[in-house]
């Protein structure tokens, strides 16, 4: 696929993936229409050899993988990891404030999110929802209003003089959308809100009462490509949902001799633990129920290898200081590894080894970020997968700017190019070990 086209596909994809369960979504139609077969976990599963299937946890966290025609133990799996979610507000379970005429909601800040630029957006909300069906049982079913129906107006300099030198956000206080003037009597709660855009999207649920939700704000302004010569690609969520369609497009793309896997995990920005999370049980599992016998396993394990891709932190013209001189990744000039000597990520000599070589079998440029010497390190589900599974496991990622930010920067070939390394790595038929 050429890079114009991979990034068309790119930003349609952000652009749906609202949240985690969208991220879902979009991914498993994208695999059901390449042929996947999906599976249940509370299900007895046949698999064939030539297989793909995919399963999803949580409506929030997928795994999808193939048995290639030369699966074997000693073979091992390939596998890439990224994760689904990002930092963003999520509503409140008795959200409703109306303060000084307004009707506002309150928010909870999920992960490390930079608050400041979620002032003066147009903000949509979507999540899942649950509720009781017309028979009183329990269901559950997507949401995304898909309009600008909330702001949160940031204060007037005139009345903060110091803004720009000083001004610090409070969560609690300072951040919460407004919605809409103070709601007369009469007005519908926000649970009766939802129940209508369930009715909307959703004719046919039988929704009598909505039990509980968990909602996002996110910005409308749509995915685009920007720059003098358009070479960035501005958006919403790029950490992590870039890495997640990097890697299905590179599954869907190999050749079906080995046998591969793409892993993308719910609450990395949270700590990965949860059912869904990367600290969670779902990909061992998966794997047990591959291969069930205890020895076999290992053995698969042993000879396995994990790519984690999750966005690495672009030098930044304003703020150079901020990286080592020698590991300053670029946008635009090729894919990152991500090297830590105190484990925050899972990188090592040999595994970094390997991608080096298959970058080098596809002609894609390198580059290798380490966090200045005298600051800490983030870190992403690379050290939580090789801890939780055994499996050897490198970080990688493409670099960008603000992350976290409710809108992000890549630069526009990077993705593209991690994606035929990564579809290297999924037909690499020789072993995955050294020598
Ligand atoms: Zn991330």
């Amino acid at each position: 696929m050429d890079v114009d086209q991979f990034n068309r596909e790119l930003l349609a994809f952000l652009a749906a993936a609202s949240t985690p369960f969208h991220a879902v979504s979009a991914l498993a139609s994208r695999l059901q229409s390449a042929g996947f077969s999906p599976l249940r976990s509370d299900q007895a599963w046949s698999l064939e050899p030539g297989g793909r299937y995919y399963l999803t946890r949580n409506d929030s966290s997928i795994v999808a993988f193939t048995i290639g025609a030369e699966a074997a133990p000693e073979r091992g799996m390939r596998m890439v990891g990224a994760h689904t979610d990002s930092p963003c507000l999520m509503v409140k379970p008795a959200p409703e404030k109306r303060r000084a005429g307004y009707f506002q909601l309150g928010v909870e800040v999920y992960g490390g999110a930079l608050l400041n630029p979620w002032f003066d957006r147009d903000l949509s909300l979507a999540g899942r929802v649950s509720y009781a069906d017309q028979a009183g049982a329990l269901r559950t079913a997507m949401v995304d209003f898909r309009r600008p129906l909330a702001v949160i107006p940031s204060l007037a300099i005139h009345l903060d003089r110091e803004a720009n030198q000083s001004r610090s956000i409070n969560p609690q206080t300072d951040i919460l959308p407004v919605l809409a003037l103070r709601a007369e009597p009469g007005t519908p709660s926000f649970r009766e809100l939802l129940r209508d855009r369930l009715l909307v999207e959703h004719p046919d649920c039988g929704v009598r009462e909505v039990l509980d939700y968990e909602l996002c704000f996110y910005d409308t302004q749509p995915p685009a490509l920007v720059g003098l010569h358009e070479e960035f690609i501005a958006s919403a969520r790029l950490d992590n949902l870039l890495s997640c369609f990097t890697g299905l497009q590179s599954l869907l793309a190999a050749d079906g001799r080995q046998s591969c896997l793409l892993v993308c995990n719910d609450h990395e920005e949270v700590g990965s633990l949860s059912t869904s999370g990367a600290q969670g049980p779902l990909l061992l599992s998966t794997l047990r129920r591959l291969v069930p016998d205890e020895v076999t396993l290992a053995q698969l394990v042993a000879n396995s290898l994990m790519i984690s891709a999750d966005n690495a932190h672009g030098i930044h013209p304003n703020y150079a200081d901020k990286h080592d001189d020698n590991h300053g990744p670029l946008l635009n000039a090729g894919p990152v590894i991500k090297i830590n000597a105190n484990q925050r990520y899972a990188t090592n000599a040999e595994t970094a080894g390997l991608f080096r070589l298959l970058a080098k079998e596809e002609g894609v440029a390198v580059q290798s970020f380490v966090v200045r010497s005298d600051m800490g390190c983030g870190s992403t589900i690379g050290p939580i997968t090789a801890g939780g599974t055994g499996i050897r496991t490198l970080d990688i990622g493409v670099p960008t700017f603000a992350m976290h930010s409710v809108r992000e920067l890549a630069g526009r070939d990077d993705a593209a190019q991690l994606c035929r390394v990564l579809q290297r790595f999924y037909n690499h038929s020789g072993r995955l070990t050294p020598a």
